[in-house]
C-alpha cells in the first residue's frame, strides 16, 4: 500500500508533470494546447533551468509558471568520485532530506557490463520500510515517497552536472520503487516519452524486493521496461531469513506475479542474489535457484555480500562463490558473479551509502 505524503508548502517541480498534465494546466490557465508542447520542449529538449529562458512564452505566462512551479534541478550537496569511477551525487530536497543518485560507468556496472555505457542508479523513496536484512536502508526506516519531479530531477540534475546524456537507468537507489508505484509510473512516462527525456524503455530497470501485486500492476503498463528481483533465496525457508516481505508475499505468490510479468513483457527478468555465508550459499540453494531461473528464463546476478556495519553476515569464500556459479552455469542459466572486491554499489535497491551533513559535521547514515 502506498503511504500518504506529508503536505508541504513547497512549490511543485515542473519536472513532475506529463504532457497531458501540461495540456490540462494550459487549459486551466486560458492558454491554447500547443503551449504544453512548448513547455515540455523547453524542459526536456532544450533543458532550460529557468522559466525566463522560455522565450517563446509571454512574460505573463512565464510569471505564472514561476509562481506555480520550480524548474526542478536538485541542488547538489556533494559529488564524490570521477567520470572513470562510480560517482555519487548527494542531493538536497526542498524539505531538507537527502537522497543519493549514483552514476555507474560500465567498468563498475552492477551486472558486469563492459559496453562503455553509463548507468544511473536512481532513488525512489527517502528511506525504506521493507527492512531487508542485508540492506542498511532498512535500518534507517521509511521517511517519505519521492515526488515525480524528484525522481525525474535526479536524472536531469546528473545530466546537468556531468554534461552527459543519461541513457540507462536502474531504480536500485534508496527505497522500494514499487511501494511508490503511482509516482514511479508517471516518472517512467516522462523519462521514456519522445516529448520527455526519450530514454528507451528497455534501458530502464525497476528493482523490487518482491511486491507481487505491484509487479502485476507494472506488468500491465505498455512500456517494455525491465524488471530485477532482489531475490536472495529460492525457497521460503531461506528468503524468510533475509526478506521480511516474503512473509507477506511468499515465493510462490512472487513467482505467480513473475509469470504475469512474463506474459506481458519480452525482456528477461534478472534475479539479484547476494551470496551470504551459511545463509543462502549452499549448493542445494544453487540448485533451487537454477530451477526457479530456468522456469522463467531469468538471468542471475550473484553478488558476494559486502559487510554492513551492525549486521553479522559474512561473504562466502571464493571457492564457494565459484561452486555456486558453476551449478547455475551447468544448468545453462545466464549468470554472472561479481568478482571485484569492496564494491560499494550493490545491485539491490537501497544498497547505497549516504552521508548526512549535520551541524556537527558529516555523520554516516545507513542507506
Ligand atoms: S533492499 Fe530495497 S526494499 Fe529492501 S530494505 Fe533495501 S531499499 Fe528497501
Amino acid at each position: 500500500m502506498e503511504t500518504t505524503q506529508p503536505t508541504t508548502a513547497f512549490l511543485p517541480s515542473a519536472l513532475g508533470l506529463t504532457l497531458d498534465d501540461w495540456v490540462r494546466w494550459a487549459e486551466a490557465n486560458g492558454q491554447p494546447k500547443f503551449r504544453a508542447r512548448q513547455i515540455v520542449e523547453w524542459l526536456y529538449q532544450k533543458r532550460v533551468t529557468s522559466f525566463d529562458d522560455m522565450t517563446n512564452l509571454s512574460r505573463d505566462l512565464r510569471d505564472r509558471l514561476k509562481r506555480q512551479f520550480v524548474p526542478g534541478l536538485l541542488p547538489v550537496v556533494r559529488a564524490a568520485g570521477s567520470n572513470d569511477t562510480t560517482r555519487k551525487f548527494l542531493f538536497r530536497l526542498d524539505d531538507g532530506r537527502l537522497i543519493e543518485t549514483v552514476r555507474i560507468p560500465a567498468n563498475a556496472n552492477f551486472d558486469g557490463d563492459r559496453s562503455g555505457r553509463i548507468t544511473l542508479c536512481v532513488s525512489s523513496q527517502v528511506g525504506c520500510a521493507y527492512a531487508c536484512k542485508f540492506c542498511a536502508s532498512g535500518l534507517a526506516g521509511f521517511t517519505r515517497n519521492l515526488e515525480v519531479g524528484e525522481i525525474v530531477g535526479q536524472v536531469m540534475s546528473v545530466e546537468h552536472e556531468t554534461g552527459e546524456s543519461i541513457r540507462n537507468i536502474v531504480f536500485m537507489g534508496m527505497g522500494e520503487p514499487l511501494a511508490n508505484l503511482t509516482r514511479l509510473t508517471k516518472a517512467l512516462e516522462i523519462l521514456n516519452s519522445d516529448w520527455g527525456m526519450n530514454i528507451g524503455a528497455r534501458h530502464m530497470t525497476v528493482s523490487t524486493s518482491g511486491l507481487a501485486p505491484q509487479i502485476e500492476k507494472l506488468a500491465a503498463i505498455p512500456r517494455q521496461i525491465r524488471l530485477a528481483i532482489s531475490l536472495h533465496g529460492a525457497t521460503d525457508k531461506v528468503r524468510d531469513q533475509i526478506m521480511p516481505v516474503n512473509k507477506k508475499y511468499p515465493i510462490d505468490r512472487l513467482f505467480e506475479a513473475l509469470d504475469t510479468w512474463g506474459r506481458h513483457k519480452k525482456q528477461m527478468i534478472t534475479f539479484e542474489y547476494i551470496l551470504i555465508e551459511g545463509v543462502n550459499d549452499s549448493l542445494e540453494d544453487a540448485a533451487e535457484l537454477a530451477l526457479r531461473a530456468k522456469k522463467l528464463h531469468a538471468k542471475v546476478n550473484l553478488i558476494p555480500y559486502n559487510t554492513v556495519e551492525g549486521l553479522q553476515w559474512k561473504r562466502p569464500e571464493k571457492d564457494q562463490q565459484e561452486a555456486f556459479l558453476a551449478i547455475l552455469s551447468n544448468a545453462n542459466i545466464t549468470a554472472t558473479l561479481r568478482r571485484e572486491k569492496g564494491h560499494d554499489i550493490d545491485a539491490a535497491c537501497g544498497q547505497l551509502r549516504l552521508q548526512e551533513e549535520t551541524a556537527e559535521g558529516i555523520i554516516e547514515k545507513a542507506v
